[in-house]
């Protein structure tokens, strides 16, 4: 293989991609003597997860931050690198903002009229009980997979659920939890997802939920200690373009440098997956998976105050508003509770439509919602701070990659399944906790066993 006078290094297996499904891939492998090199297209690793600090030197986490119960691997990982956990701030009242009307309320839902109250209860209970039935491994084997991949979560709601705010709520969900729409997402999807991650008051939930704790030092500090261990096995600013394997192994190229390997994990979303140059090129069946899984859209914002001004008024910082730029929101200060923090997601539709325009409108649209929501106050923070993931290069959108329909029944065995040396890791491939950090250890785990085992048999 010809690489160009590049300079070329050795090793058993090559990684592309440093986020924590790179990183917990190459970290199993050199626990287990293996030779890893982990090519990172950034200055930086952790991927989704991004840690920096505002002017003030409070750390803001503009990508993936909470941990939840039953995300064991995470667990895991951040107690074997040191990094410890502190609760959301969930105290106070809540606020729901709907059709002009602001009202706080204590507890998971607003208990307004007792027929909506009931159909929320009820839809949950249905969807909980469909995505019982989705085996995690193999969704399109689900007994009414076909079904369920032929229609939108979208067309779903409109054949199921009667009452309007009950529709909006599950839009909201489908808003917060996939940062797209429900026309955009397969039924069937919806449902692996919410079996993935335990179940849909899981996913949504703060306490019991996926978004009860915080890492001290922010998500990425678990890993930056991750790649210290890693030390050089780890090369930042190496995007790779191209990919050739062959009888004598994978070659694996970037501009500056190329690596030669027997197995390779490619650790990156689908959708960017798709986007390498393959030598040969990979099956139509595999390039057509990555067709279909498009990337979510979110823009996190993070507005900084003196204090958390809210909580002296009895309110949780959290929000759930049925319109406007901003309709989700967390108090995300620091354990400290100095400055206060608001976080404020700009989903699907909505991050959409504002990605296009200016910071400065998008900034005025964000607070004015803020100040609809907390009060004058809000409308005045010390630093505001945004991230569009739509616009990073090496992500393209977040917080997943996601199902269409037809996706999951038509190309779901394509996701893991290697061909040849190339194994595929990242968290859209998991299991369980698809979709989130945890899920990305997953992926990157397994990924390493499926390595160590090609290896195991080639040596014997
Ligand atoms: C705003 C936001 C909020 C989120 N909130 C949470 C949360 O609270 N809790 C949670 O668990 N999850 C959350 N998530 C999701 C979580 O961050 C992701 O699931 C997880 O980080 C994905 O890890 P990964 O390793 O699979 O992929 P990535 O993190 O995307 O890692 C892929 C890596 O590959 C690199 N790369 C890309 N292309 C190339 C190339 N050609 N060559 C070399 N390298 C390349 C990228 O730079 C990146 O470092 C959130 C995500 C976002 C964006």
């Amino acid at each position: 293989m010809n690489t160009h006078e590049k300079p070329l290094r050795q090793a058993a297996v090559a990684v592309v991609g440093a986020g924590f499904a790179g990183l917990s891939a190459a970290r199993a492998l050199m626990a287990a003597g293996v030779d890893v090199v982990v090519l990172e297209a950034r200055d930086r690793v952790g991927g989704r997860s991004f840690t920096r600090p505002a002017s003030d030197g409070t750390l803001i986490d503009l990508g993936g931050q909470w941990i939840g119960p039953t995300q064991d691997r995470l667990a895991a990982l951040a107690e074997a690198v040191g990094v410890t956990t502190f609760h959301t701030y969930n105290e106070g009242h809540n606020i729901e903002y709907r059709n002009g009307q602001r009202v706080t309320y204590a507890g998971a839902i607003p208990m307004g009229d007792p027929l909506v109250t009931m159909e929320v209860v009820e839809t949950i209970l249905s969807l909980s009980m469909m995505a019982s039935e989705v085996p995690l491994d193999a969704p399109w084997t689900a007994p009414a997979a076909d079904e369920w991949d032929s229609q939108t979560v979208a067309s779903w709601i409109m054949q199921n659920v009667q009452s309007a705010e009950v529709r909006d709520t599950l839009s909201l969900a489908v808003q917060a939890v996939f940062s797209c729409e429900p026309r955009d997402l397969s039924l069937l999807h919806f449902l692996f997802y919410i079996h993935s991650g335990g179940n849909l008051n899981q996913l949504v939930g703060v306490v019991g939920g996926a978004q009860e704790r915080r890492f001290h030092g922010g998500s990425q500090s678990i890993a930056n200690k991750v790649a210290h261990e890693l030390g050089e096995r780890v090369v930042l600013n190496a995007p790779v373009h191209t990919i050739t394997q062959n009888d004598e192994g994978v070659l694996i190229e970037c501009d500056t440098l190329a690596i030669m390997a027997q197995q390779a994990i490619i650790a990156i979303p689908p959708a960017l997956a798709g986007r390498l140059r393959y030598r040969p090129a990979l099956p139509g069946y595999r390039d057509q998976l990555t067709q279909r899984m498009p990337m979510g859209t979110v823009i996190k914002v993070h507005c900084l105050y003196e204090t958390p001004f809210w909580r002296a008024e009895g309110l949780s910082g959290q929000v759930v508003s049925y319109d406007g730029i901003i309709r989700v929101t967390y108090d995300n200060s620091p354990e400290s509770g100095k400055p206060g923090v608001l976080l404020a997601f700009i989903e699907g539709d909505e991050g959409r439509t504002w990605g296009r325009r200016s910071l400065e409108e998008r900034r005025a649209a964000a607070l004015a919602c803020l100040a609809r929501y907390f009060g004058e106050q809000a409308a005045h923070p010390f630093e505001y701070i945004e991230q569009n993931w739509a616009e990073e290069e090496y992500t393209r959108g977040c917080y997943a990659g996601i199902m269409p329909p037809g996706g999951w029944i038509s190309y779901g065995e394509a996701l893991r399944a290697p061909i040849g040396r190339l194994h595929w890791a990242g968290t859209e491939t998991a299991t369980v906790w698809n979709g989130y950090l945890d899920g990305a250890i997953q992926s990157g785990e397994r990924a390493a066993a499926e390595v160590l085992d090609t290896l195991h048999h080639v040596a014997t």
